[in-house]
């Protein structure tokens, strides 16, 4: 199993044995080994199906110091269903990580019950872009410790008209952490949210 080499912990890869899963794709074989190993930016070319949502979530959870209720991990996406399905993934893979709390916060649903799991603790958020953007405002989350900020989907935010959020939600967050970016396809719009934002990425394709 090509998994134990890639620098997995044993919670993780006890998860990755329950689920069944054999090897690592593509994306996740590229991925995860220098994102467990460097402190780096990465823009990955990735489309759903790869496998991309291991390749960032197992690296980032991994990096999570459950002992330290901080937020530290961000992970923006485009829409309420890809947020929950994400949440739930990184629920799966984390099965054996004790403490680890993983919140979803999209629109559409009460805010006040979304602070209210924030304030139980989310070590991990996984947002859209606009919700987070309102709870920031409201001073509902507090992101000043973030360690890994994830862009899905950056092609998708941004047709969707999220720019501006993401470039004010970056801004709320400390300079040190690390972007990962995926996106399925790179035009120029997602390029300049690299260039801006990022430094020196790492480069993925599959
Ligand atoms: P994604 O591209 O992240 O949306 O993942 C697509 C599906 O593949 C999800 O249902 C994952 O649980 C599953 N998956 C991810 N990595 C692997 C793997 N290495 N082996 C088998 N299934 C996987």
């Amino acid at each position: 199993n090509k998994f134990e080499q890639l620098g997995l912990n044993e919670q993780l890869l006890d998860a990755i044995r329950e689920m069944g899963f054999e090897s690592p794709s593509e994306v996740q074989e590229k991925a995860i080994p220098v994102l467990l190993e460097q402190h780096t930016d990465m823009v990955a070319l990735a489309q759903t199906g790869t496998g991309k949502t291991a390749a960032f979530g197992f690296p980032l959870i991994q990096k999570i110091d459950t002992f330290n209720n901080t937020t530290q991990g961000l992970i923006l996406s485009p829409t309420r269903e890809l947020c929950l399905q994400i949440a739930q993934e990184l629920k799966n893979y984390s099965k054996f990580v004790n403490n680890l709390r993983v919140v979803a916060i999209y629109g559409g649903a009460s805010i006040s019950e979304q602070a209210r799991e924030v304030r139980r603790g989310a070590h991990i958020i996984v947002a859209t872009p606009g919700r987070m953007q309102d709870m920031i405002n409201r001073n509902m989350v507090d992101i000043s410790n973030i360690d890994v900020c994830v862009l899905d989907e950056a092609d998708e935010m941004l047709n969707m008209g999220f720019y501006e959020d993401i470039s004010s939600i970056l801004s709320h967050t400390p300079r040190e952490k690390a972007t990962w970016l995926f996106s399925a396809t790179m035009p120029k719009e997602v390029a300049a949210i690299a260039k801006k934002f990022m430094s020196s990425p790492l480069e993925v394709t599959v």
